[in-house]
């Protein structure tokens, strides 16, 4: 054990190594008379000595003013105070300010000394060690809070009567609070009034040591609800009491409002197939039944393929989103006279509607166009179908076309009741009606104008609509042109 003594009196110097020469440990006395001599020692062997015996009244230094000079060349060496009798209240000080002990000059014996000193250096080893494992202590809490916070999910700890004891920031965006605003709340206070019921059941099933995943809507501070899906664990602690629970919630809000729009989706897909159908299978029922004069029998069988057509359109107009969606819509082109194609789309559609006049208004000398010429045609039929639905006064529905610049610009142009500017921006997007059938009587799903911009896309074209409300709408789309002239297929 080495020790430093700065001490200018000699005669307490001697003393002191008297003192230690008996008792059991093995004491090496180096001595210093002044305070600067003593720091000038610890600098050059500082890491040997164990502690520091320290007069507070030097030549060169006096009082408390001694013990810092010292501290702050040597921070980590345990220092025991040496003061005159009078000074007690000095020593006191020092020990206040870090000194690990004092002794009082005149009132030791060797005895005292020893363990004074072995004391001194046992206890700062002691709060060496503590303060290291309180900073380990500290890391590893900033450690896991830097993971609480920045984790995805919301944390959220309670006691065991359901108040908020730990919540991260995630969690407290979720539902718009502030992280202090949770805190000591029940998380009851959170959720929609028509979910506590259930949500008691599971604080019992916590209780009794049951995790489990559930999804819960949440009440946010705006009164919005939420969706999320909990994964619940009970806490116990080493004695096996329960201390509460932790709770993992993700935000599914995104997925709760897609699978409505799909419950929505084929709900409306399922209505819309079932008319044509319906019209479908009565007919051919009625024609089974054999008592229909021929005249009759024809009507019959008309209606029955104009019922099919409807489906076969739902259907191909499905077909060609889902084409599109996964990448595999592929063209089948060939140079083409946009004429014919616009010919045999009236054609066919013509018998839709007896108050509907469709016409067709395209120069002969037009140069052809390389296009997949069934897709084409779907998507002026598209089109031209929305013109009779959207034109329930009837009047005339043109399709014309004209060249310029390197394009053919088609256009199919109505008189019905046309669509405001900002409705127009959303009719190209999937599903978009602007009113639902039930409303309006007007069948459709929403897919045609979604489907015709695809295959205009597919063909290198643009879309777009022009229109005023109450008077009509032209629908426009654009096709690349080729240089040579029309071929007659
Ligand atoms: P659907 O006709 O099946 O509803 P579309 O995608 O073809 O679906 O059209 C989307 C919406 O755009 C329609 O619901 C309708 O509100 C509006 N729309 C389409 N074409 C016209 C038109 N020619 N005139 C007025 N509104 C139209």
């Amino acid at each position: 054990m080495k020790i430093l003594l700065i001490e200018d009196n000699p005669g307490d110097a001697r003393l002191v190594r008297e003192m230690l020469r008996e008792g059991p440990t093995d004491f090496t006395l180096h001595s210093a008379r002044n305070l600067e001599s003593g720091l000038r020692f610890l600098a050059a062997r500082d890491s040997a000595i164990n502690v520091v015996l320290l007069d507070l009244g030097l030549p060169d230094s006096r009082g408390l003013e001694t013990l810092a000079t010292l501290r702050r060349h040597a921070r980590d060496l345990p220092v025991v105070v040496m003061t005159s009798l009078d000074d007690e209240e000095q020593a006191i000080h020092a020990v206040r300010q870090g000194a690990e002990d004092y002794l009082v000059k005149g009132q030791v014996d060797g005895r005292l000394l020893r363990r004074c000193l072995l004391y001194a250096i046992e206890r700062k080893r002691l709060t060496e060690s503590m303060e290291k494992a309180r900073q380990s202590v500290a890391e590893s809490e900033e450690r896991y809070r830097l993971i609480v916070d920045t984790a995805g999910e919301g944390i959220w700890v309670t006691s065991p009567d359901t108040r908020t004891v730990l919540v991260n920031q995630r969690m407290a965006d979720m539902l718009g609070h502030s992280v202090e605003e949770m805190k000591g709340k029940s998380f009851f206070d959170f959720v929609a009034r028509e979910q506590v019921p259930a949500l008691r059941e599971k604080q019992k099933d916590r209780m009794r040591g049951i995790s489990e995943q559930y999804e819960l809507q949440i009440r946010r501070k705006d009164g919005s609800l939420l969706w999320v899906m909990v994964s619940g664990s009970p806490l116990f602690d080493p004695e096996n009491q329960y201390i509460g629970q932790l709770g993992m919630l993700t935000d599914i809000s995104e997925r709760k409002r897609i699978e409505e729009i799909k419950d929505e989706f084929i709900g409306m897909v399922s209505h819309e197939l079932k008319t044509p159908l319906t019209v479908v299978m009565g007919c051919l029922y009625t024609l089974l039944s054999n008592k229909l004069a021929p005249e009759d029998r024809r009507q019959m069988l008309d209606d029955a393929i104009f019922g099919a057509e409807s489906l076969s359109d739902i259907l191909e107009n499905l077909l060609e989103l889902s084409r599109s969606q996964a990448q595999r819509m592929v063209l089948e082109k060939h140079t083409t006279a946009i004429g014919h194609v616009a010919s045999e789309v009236v054609e066919r559609l013509r018998s839709k509607s007896a108050i509907h006049r469709l016409v067709t208004d395209i120069p002969d000398d037009l140069s052809p166009v390389e296009i997949d010429r069934v897709r084409v045609g779907r998507l002026l039929t598209n089109l031209v179908d929305n013109a009779i639905k959207y034109s329930p006064d009837g009047g005339e529905i043109k399709i014309r076309a004209r060249q310029d610049n390197g394009n053919l610009t088609v256009a199919v142009i109505d008189h019905g009741i046309g669509i405001s500017k900002e409705n127009q921006a959303k009719i190209f997007d999937r599903f978009q009606r602007l009113s639902k059938s039930g409303e309006s009587g007007i069948p459709g799903i929403g897919l045609g104008l979604h489907v015709c911009r695809l295959l205009v896309q597919a063909h290198g074209g643009r879309i777009w609509v022009e229109s005023e409300p109450g008077s009509g709408s032209t629908f426009y789309f654009t096709l690349p042109v080729r240089s040579e002239p029309a071929s007659n297929r």
